[in-house]
């Protein structure tokens, strides 16, 4: 999963998928109940999104049932999005009904997300109507729950628009699921077509894990990218205009490349096809959510045509695609869990979501995506943040972690100090620092790919999870080169700062510097964003001059400045980018302070900052007493 904000912020239906350890465990305890002789469920579900463009959704699922209590889930805790994000609000127009009669329901006092059906006698099959209202405009829901409509496109994940019976692990249902499409839309999948009739879809019977797996987008501005023929994979894309289709030959290229380079570093492919779901649109919300033979990424409408656009979204893909590999086969004990209602354990996502992003910003690089300088600007604003957070001295790396299920959706005010999701972006520094430490013990002969190789590589094939532990990746990366590496992670994730974990970078050659000059993202970015002033006074605006935090002990700060006030002016001046910058530049020579007229609640105040250092932007530079291994890291092979 990848929030666009942090920037930056499968589908195995005929196959059998090998199960988790946790599902075979609680699968052999499914099978000591009392339902010993009964036949695993297998549901048919017709979705209707001829509605996507009010943005509700019907569905109808028919239940085997017998006569007693059936108790039914709506999927509560959603694989990539690491907690119990299932959007339970937005479903509505619940009924059931058995041969004709209406039945009573209700719901669970102790799990808003259960459902208690009370079937009668005589009864086979339970027929359940269920409306999912998907949110209009920006803010509400998480992830595939959050605003997934417009008036010409829409992504369907599946988990939000049906109920799976107790008693089974999701492997062992079998859905039939069908699905009709306003008129004339075309859709993309992993997800095997059975048959199709004008606008419904019939897909071939999965089982649930796989259903869940596959979403499905669709539009009627839709390209379909073919990347490679063996395996098929291909981008399939819906937008909310035709002119956002238009990408120059060249940036399709580079993600032909992609696919090849991912084959390098991993050295084996664990999908049969693989579909990059590529919403582009400005009313959906912006993220990217991994599966194992696709995966859901959503930004800009513009993101292919506009350079700048391009520029924010560059990370996006790759990074998805690289969680097949890691996150999707090697998937930590704790994740790979029997069914979407047993709690999920984060605590491993320094791996699972810290290695992928490592590895997805080096495949941008090696693939064309990102330009070697555009590689290294990200990495130096990585740095840079991480570098300016305060809340590490109270909170360690394996925290922001361990404590996803319970607040991942923080909000940006405060972020410095209560911490992020920093488990990507700091992670990004770490595995770098890995690949470092590999390529310095082995004289160069090894690096990151052959833990790589090891890891996640093996016989190509169709989906399967492979579960790992903490001691797994220790192992691993001994297997690559003998080194104390328990006790580097340990220190990683354990400890408090002061800084940012920056000898990756140093020993691959470069430096963290600031200066007045502001790299072509960091334009791109301020151009969304209003200015930044991060590393100067310590002020993080949103747009229109709303101050998005305020980094603590910095001059904004401590001046009285908080988090949601609203800059007005500087020095006398309307607030723009352009004034603050001026006034951080006149700074420098004089010994006035910089006047800030800030809006707080309806009250203004002038707050003076004696700051006198100018403007500050991170940048890597080289430093020549080392070799340039990082920009070796990043060359295609
Ligand atoms: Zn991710």
């Amino acid at each position: 999963m990848r929030l666009v904000r942090i920037l930056i912020a499968c589908c195995a239906s005929l196959l059998i998928c090998a199960l988790p350890a946790a599902a075979q465990k609680a699968q052999k305890a499914h099978k000591a109940t009392a339902q010993e002789t009964a036949a695993a469920p297998r549901i048919t579900l017709s979705l209707d999104a001829t509605e996507a463009p009010r943005k509700i959704f019907h569905a109808r699922l028919t239940i085997p049932a017998s006569p007693g209590t059936l108790t039914l889930y709506y999927p509560k805790w959603i694989p990539g999005e690491h907690g119990p994000t299932g959007p339970i609000d937005d479903l509505t127009g619940l009924t059931f009904t058995a041969n004709g009669q209406t039945l009573k329901w209700r719901r669970d006092l102790l799990d808003g997300w259960t459902f208690h059906v009370e079937i009668p006698g005589g009864v086979s099959n339970v027929e359940a109507a269920l409306d999912f209202v998907s949110p209009a405009g920006g803010g509400r829901g998480m992830f595939s729950g959050a605003a997934s409509a417009t008036d010409k496109m829409t992504v369907v994940s599946w988990n939000t628009m049906l109920l799976y019976p107790a008693g089974w692990v999701s492997d062992e249902l079998t859905y039939e699921a069908s699905l009709r499409l306003p008129t004339g839309w075309k859709y993309g999948t992993a997800l095997p077509v059975a048959s199709q009739n004008g606008d419904e879809i019939k897909f071939q019977p999965v089982s649930l894990t796989t259903l869940v797996d596959s979403p499905v987008i669709a539009g009627e501005y839709f390209r379909i990218v073919p990347l490679s023929e063996n395996p098929l994979q291909e981008i399939d894309i819906a937008a909310d205009s035709a002119a956002a289709l238009e990408a120059p030959e060249d940036v399709l290229d580079h993600y032909k490349n992609l696919t090849g380079q991912a084959l390098k570093l991993f050295g084996a492919q664990h999908f049969r096809d693989y579909h990059f779901l590529y919403s582009l649109s400005d009313h959906v919300a912006h993220f990217g959510l991994e599966h194992h033979e696709s995966n859901d990424s959503r930004s800009a409408e513009r993101s292919l045509v506009d350079s700048q656009q391009r520029l924010l979204a560059a990370g996006l893909l790759s990074h998805e695609y690289v969680h097949s590999w890691n996150g999707k086969y090697r998937r930590p004990a704790g994740l790979a869990t029997p069914d979407y209602q047993k709690p999920m354990q984060d605590d491993l996502l320094w791996v699972y979501e810290g290695l992928t992003s490592y590895l997805g910003d080096v495949l941008s690089a090696r693939s064309g995506i990102r330009t070697a300088e555009q590689f290294r600007d990200t990495l130096a604003r990585t740095a840079a943040r991480l570098d300016h957070t305060p809340g590490r001295t109270w909170r360690n790396l394996q925290d922001t972690a361990d404590a996803v299920p319970a607040m991942q959706g923080g909000p940006q005010q405060w972020e410095s100090w209560r911490r992020t999701v920093d488990y990507y972006a700091e992670d990004v520094l770490n595995w770098l620092w890995v690949d470092m430490i590999i390529r310095q013990q082995t004289h160069g002969a090894k690096s990151i790919d052959d833990f790589c190789h090891l890891f996640h590589g093996g016989e190509s094939g169709p989906p399967q999870v492979k579960t790992y532990t903490f001691d797994d990746v220790v192992n691993t990366l001994n297997q690559v080169v003998p080194y104390d590496w328990r006790v580097f992670w340990t220190e990683r994730l354990t400890n408090h700062g002061p800084g940012a974990p920056l000898a990756g970078i140093e020993a691959s050659g470069w430096k963290l510097v600031y200066d007045e000059k502001r790299s072509e993202l960091q334009r791109t970015a301020e151009g969304y964003e209003g200015a930044d002033a991060a590393y100067s006074i310590g002020l993080l605006f949103n747009k229109d001059g709303i101050i998005a935090d305020t980094i603590e002990d910095m001059p904004a700060a401590k001046a009285g400045i908080g988090p949601g006030m609203k800059l007005i002016a500087v020095n006398g001046k309307k607030f723009t980018g352009d004034s603050l910058r001026a006034a951080l530049k006149e700074g420098k020579s004089s010994s006035a302070p910089i006047e800030l007229l800030v809006e707080n609640s309806d009250y203004y105040h002038t707050y003076k900052l004696d700051y006198h250092s100018g403007e500050r932007y991170p940048h890597l530079v080289r430093d020549e007493s080392k070799s340039d291994v990082l920009s070796e890291i990043i060359k295609a092979k």
